[in-house]
């Protein structure tokens, strides 16, 4: 792969707007993206492996848990600072950018936030050095969009609860040591059990042949009569509105992150058109050329704008889940247009490994879908503006 030349774009001075504590921690996430995963990230997508080498470098740039409370080995950051880690980590890949997430908002949070004060203590500080990993279960081999339908279910058992049921399409579930599952009780409630490899009837098989997403492990959570002790219940939240409220908070990371994607893939094509000698002159010289690069720095602007408004009404705990949805699914959408119009602008070489643009590309067509699809958020800033709900 070419060496890492990255130069982050910010056309409206954006920076202005940042703390210089912001501005270090962004700077401190993009060295370390350039130092330690642009060189190894390509050989880990092309053998579908997750790089595991990585985990100390995502702790030490606090992507583990980047708002929890320090008392909980948390990095106790704001909300834009977890965004732009997120943005960082995913101009590297998409896939490093999942795996953050999903132990930050879908692991750590529902800990912090559902979880009993020894819950917290037990886990949380382990899952901030890495040295546990968590994955998330909550869709199922027939409930995805429709998570509420779940089928996944626990008894109890007077001293123990028993746990059947099965997740699909699980980030991180190769290899976690934790797991936060979403499952219903004899009552139909949903509530979150925190379940730990080792557990007898557990077990966590691979998802192999992905297209997309390669460098992230995916696969399956599987519970055949698990005996869960109750003290690995989440206590303080039950109803879909628990794991609701963890997506909220990976949105709006992944919202961060498709900027990163996007700018990497404008970034490395505007050096190429400019480089690229066709027909006696560069190729950024030639108007239909300009007019995708002129577009993609518009909308990269626009997704900016948005990230950072989004992050300063989440600061004040002001920013609505459809709010969030908007941001969500306007940002990957716009960055998967860019990697794909990026990738014309290389021409062949665009197709190849030697450029970051294709990974990012396939990369995307798992982020527009996980967290809830592009159609599902349209329907959800429908819901928000009509009071009608057409999901159903
Ligand atoms: C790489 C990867 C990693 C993932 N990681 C995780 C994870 O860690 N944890 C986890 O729990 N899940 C994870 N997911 C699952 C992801 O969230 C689901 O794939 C997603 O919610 C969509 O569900 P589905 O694939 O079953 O699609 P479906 O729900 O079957 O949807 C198929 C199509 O129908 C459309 N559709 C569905 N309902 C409606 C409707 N009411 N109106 C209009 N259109 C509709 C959708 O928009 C979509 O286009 C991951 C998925 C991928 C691909």
């Amino acid at each position: 792969m070419k060496p890492d030349l990255f130069e982050a774009p910010d056309y409206y001075n954006l920076d202005d707007l940042l703390t210089e504590e912001h501005k270090l921690i962004r700077d401190t996430a993009r060295a370390w993206v350039k130092r330690d995963v642009s060189p190894i990230i390509e050989d880990a997508a092309q053998k579908a492996e997750f790089p595991k080498s990585i985990i100390p470098g995502l702790a030490e740039i606090g992507a583990f848990g980047p708002y929890i409370p320090e008392e909980y080995g948390g990095a106790g950051l704001d909300q834009i600072s977890y965004g732009l880690i997120m943005q960082e980590i995913e101009r590297g890949d998409s896939g490093v950018r999942s795996t953050a997430s999903v132990q930050s908002s879908l692991v750590m949070y529902p800990i912090w936030k559902y979880g009993s004060e020894e819950q917290r203590k037990k886990f949380l500080p382990k899952l901030a050095s890495g040295e546990f990993m968590g994955s998330f279960g909550l869709t199922e081999p027939d409930h995805g969009s429709n998570p509420g339908g779940m089928v996944t279910n626990f008894k109890d058992k007077g001293d123990h609860y028993l746990l059947n049921g099965a997740k699909l399409w699980i980030s991180n579930s190769p290899f976690c040591d934790v797991a936060v599952v979403w499952a219903k009780n004899e009552e139909g409630r949903i509530h979150g059990l925190i379940v730990e490899r080792g557990m007898e009837g557990f077990s966590t098989p691979e998802t192999h042949n992905k297209w997309s997403l390669r460098a992230s492990a995916t696969g399956e959570l599987i519970f055949q009569d698990v005996k869960v002790p109750k003290e690995n219940l989440l206590p303080n939240k039950s109803g879909l509105g628990a794991p609701l409220g963890c997506l909220d908070s990976a949105r709006f990371g992944i919202a961060w992150g498709a900027i990163g994607a996007a700018m990497d893939c404008y970034d490395t094509a505007l050096r190429y058109a400019k480089e690229r000698i066709q027909f006696g002159k560069p190729i950024a010289a030639f108007q239909l050329q300009q007019k995708k690069l002129a577009e993609m720095i518009t909308e990269i602007t626009k997704a900016q704008l948005l990230a950072l408004r989004l992050g300063q009404l989440k600061n004040e705990d002001r920013a609505t889940s459809a709010q969030i949805s908007m941001a969500k699914r306007n940002n990957v959408d716009m960055a998967i247009k860019i990697a794909r119009e990026a990738r014309q602008i290389l021409g062949g070489m665009g197709i190849t490994g030697e450029y970051s643009i294709m990974r990012h590309m396939m990369n995307l067509e798992s982020v527009i879908t996980y967290e809830g699809t592009h159609d599902i958020h349209l329907l959800i800033t429908g819901l928000d503006i009509t009071g009608e709900n057409a999901f159903k």
